[in-house]
């Protein structure tokens, strides 16, 4: 066993179960939050151990619920910061703030309004960790958003531990030339290395969701935010009808120059999105920038 996969020191639980935590604050799942609870503390400390927490480290956690992942990241001597934006939450984190004193911060709102430079302020950049078993109905805007968060080159972030229905999960990973190869794959893979931890049965969720569930690790990636948004400019014209060949699909980006920048890079102009290598797209998004920045 290397050190990075030593799993950190979990200290022992201290609070009640997380049953009787929901049962006591009448937490009823709400599906239009994307409520699917996770009370098995042997997977959530397993979430914790891919994301490689390490005693001292701190993290983001978004949608806590009733805290079961909460207290699996405390446990592992993290500083914790949770943005939940279910209020009926606040009484039953309150408890766990109040069992591990000064490592808990609780933010009540919307993670996809929230301003992370603001909760990241005071920490170090390097050691912030995500980690969080997302509401899935905005997984993919949270990650997207998440990706961008750079400070020059690099993501502000250290590292990413997110749980996905797994279709999604599939989408990040995907390779050229698959069914499931799109834009999220390539954001992704462009601005991150991304690797899968395990699959989660629905069965492990309360209440069980209708699809099986992924967590996907994330390790950060150099990549300068203007490319970063050129490739979304380019990725979203390549995949907007992936059957059609790149050389029409692109002419919004690259007019009457399409053909000749596609050749540039070794790519054929009937070729379509979906069989473009992630170094072909940045490849094209340089070409973006430099001839055309604001187009
Ligand atoms: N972390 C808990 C667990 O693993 O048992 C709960 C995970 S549950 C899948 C998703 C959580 O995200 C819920 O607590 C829900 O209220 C919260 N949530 C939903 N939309 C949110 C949003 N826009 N911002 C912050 N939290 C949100």
């Amino acid at each position: 066993m290397t050190p990075k996969d030593r799993p950190p020191k979990m200290d022992p639980d201290i609070l009640p179960p997380l049953r009787d935590v929901i049962a006591r604050h009448d937490l009823g799942a709400r599906k239009n939050l994307g409520q699917h609870f996770l009370l098995d503390l042997n997977i959530t400390d397993k979430i914790v151990r891919g994301a490689d927490v390490q005693p001292g480290d701190s993290v983001i956690e978004v949608g806590p619920g009733p805290g079961g992942l909460t207290r699996s990241l405390l446990r592992a001597g993290a500083f914790v910061t949770v943005v939940e934006r279910d209020a009926r939450c606040l009484p039953a984190l309150k408890e766990i703030e109040q069992a591990y004193n000064d490592r808990l911060r609780i933010t009540i709102g919307d993670a996809l309004s929230v301003d992370e430079t603001d909760l990241f302020r005071g920490h170090g950049t390097q050691s912030i960790k995500i980690v969080a078993n997302l509401p899935y109905y905005v997984s993919t805007p949270l990650l997207i958003k998440w990706l961008k968060l750079r400070d020059g080159d690099q993501p502000v972030w250290g590292g990413m531990a997110l749980m996905f229905q797994r279709e999604v999960a599939d989408r990040i990973l995907a390779k050229p030339g698959a069914k499931t190869y799109g834009r999220l794959s390539v954001l992704a893979q462009a601005a991150s290395t991304p690797s899968l931890l395990m699959h989660l049965p629905a069965r492990a969720f309360t209440p069980p969701p209708k699809v099986e569930s992924s967590v996907v690790l994330f390790e950060p990636k150099a990549l300068p935010a203007d490319l970063l948004a050129a490739l979304e400019r380019v990725t979203a014209a390549a995949f907007s009808q992936r059957r059609k060949m790149l050389r029409t699909t692109l002419k919004p980006i690259f007019g009457a120059d399409t053909e000749r920048f596609l050749s540039t890079l070794g790519v054929t102009p009937t070729e379509r999105a979906e069989n473009l290598t992630v170094g072909d797209f940045i490849g094209l998004s340089k070409h973006a920038l430099v001839d055309n920045p604001t187009r």
